[in-house]
């Protein structure tokens, strides 16, 4: 047998031919600048995380289950009482029956129901449309799948007394035409639809929604193109102020009741819409439905067996199964804790309220929006003329010790992308928002010596 000389063991010189899907990337923009952050003793109003846990409860019975419970494999599809507890949310929030049984499956959190959904349904050469911005995860999923990312960009509200543009109080959808072009076309398998709308907080209305079913309708009335509706922020649509504002005056009667309390915001899932359920895998997050987002639990639901059974089959080979004692403590969450989450959109709108007038006093211009963590705010005012997004984020860390997102990281398109917008995250303390606005005034008072 031959001997083996040195150099064989060497390391090939060349890089490892990598898939392109993963290898071209990067890190995630929320990792970078969560790095950033903590080298420059930043307040992280980067990356979305709720600086307070959700309730005690969840945490004891997870706790709980991990010491007292089997902690070996359970059920691939999620623990039945989990399971059970997401299709009654279903049922009972979105008006979308779905069966427990067949109809649920239990993930590594939203990301992994996303990946398994788009593995499922989208093969080579299938297109895939995506509003821009949109979240960073489902692209590099498209490509594994060979699949062909189509980004249409959402046109952002504009200025008051711009002439051009979208809409003044709102992002809004492209053109019809332009949508049509892209939802219709014979290859397109799957749109990705976000609301409430991570970065922009955007809350897609119900004419919105809609168009976009219309076009799904009209365009593939073979059932083809499907929908994956990423609605993990469901529970965090902000109330408009004059829900929040009680009326004051004692009359009775339920009309006057429903006037007097603050309604628990109301979703609008497009899967309700007419035709549209047998279409659509709908995703959700127990990270933001219970502000526990390191418990990694999601979910992926639909009224059409066939759909959760092909996005099972790829969740067996991706995860397998979900900790089982974290679900349990999701389970007790749904179980117990639903006031909780009816309350986080009121409270995550008192948060903005708060955020907006430091970013307003700090030379930002803060953009409407309705829902979700985020703050979009346009700093061309602070940003020095070749400036890019991404340049003043990495300034604004090092310098004004503040974590904020670059809205371009969001854009498929990179040309179309703004140039001058970042996201804030807002589910912070009332003092660390505080903090990070003292500190935004700063750098702003600074911004206009030079
Ligand atoms: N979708 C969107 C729009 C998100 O913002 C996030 C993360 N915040 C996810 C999916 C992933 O959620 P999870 O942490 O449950 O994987
Ligand atoms: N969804 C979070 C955000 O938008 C980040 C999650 C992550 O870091 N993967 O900030």
């Amino acid at each position: 047998m031959a001997k083996t000389s040195s150099s064989d063991l060497d390391l090939p010189s060349r890089p490892p031919p990598l898939s392109p899907a993963f290898g071209e990337s990067g890190t995630t923009i929320f990792t970078t600048m969560s790095a950033l952050s903590a080298k420059h003793d930043c307040v992280n109003l980067g990356q979305g995380f709720p600086d307070v846990d959700g309730p005690a409860k969840i945490k004891e019975v997870a706790a709980k289950h991990l010491l007292e419970k089997a902690q070996q494999y359970c059920p691939a599809a999620g623990v039945p009482e989990l399971r059970a507890a997401i299709a009654a949310h279903s049922a009972k929030f979105c008006s979308l029956p779905v069966d427990a049984e067949s109809g649920v499956v239990v993930t590594a959190g939203a990301t992994e129901a996303l990946a398994a959904a788009i593995l499922a349904f989208v093969a080579p050469g299938d297109r895939v449309v995506l509003l821009d911005p949109s979240y960073d995860s489902y692209a590099p999923i498209v490509r594994a799948a060979g699949g062909e990312v189509v980004a249409l960009p959402l046109r952002p509200p504009r200025a008051a007394g711009e002439e051009e543009g979208g809409s003044v109080s709102s992002w809004s959808l492209p053109d019809a035409a332009d949508l049509r072009d892209a939802i219709g076309a014979r290859h397109t398998k799957l749109v990705v639809v976000n609301s409430p709308h991570n970065p922009t907080g955007k809350v897609f209305t119900g004419p919105e929604l809609e168009l976009l079913a219309g076009i799904v309708r009209e365009g593939h009335p073979d059932g083809r193109c499907l929908f994956l509706l990423d609605e993990v922020y469901q529970h965090l649509v902000h109330p408009p102020k004059e829900r929040t504002t009680p009326t004051l005056g004692d009359g009775g009667g339920e009309s006057e009741r429903a006037r007097r309390e603050p309604e628990a915001p109301k979703h609008a899932s497009l899967a309700s819409l007419p035709g549209m359920a047998q279409r659509c895998v709908r995703v959700g997050s127990a990270g933001k439905t219970f502000s526990l987002t390191g418990f990694k639990v999601g979910w992926a639901t639909s009224s059409n067996p066939a759909l959760t059974s092909a996005l099972f089959r790829a969740h067996q080979f991706l995860t397998f199964c979900v900790p089982p004692s974290l679900q349990a403590g999701v389970a007790a969450g749904f179980a117990e804790c639903s006031p909780y989450f009816l309350g986080l959109g009121a409270e995550l709108a008192r948060k903005r309220a708060r955020l907006e007038r430091w970013v307003g006093e700090a030379g930002f211009r803060p953009l409407p929006a309705e829902g979700t963590y985020f703050l979009v705010a346009d700093a061309a005012a602070l940003m020095a003329p070749s400036e890019t997004d991404a340049g003043f984020c990495v300034r604004l860390a090092e310098e004004g010790r503040v974590a904020a997102i670059p809205l371009s990281a969001f854009y498929n398109n990179k040309s179309g992308a703004p140039k001058t917008l970042v996201r804030f995250c807002l589910c912070k303390r009332d003092e660390v928002l505080d903090e990070g606005g003292r500190r935004l005034r700063s750098f702003w008072e600074e911004q206009r010596k030079k």
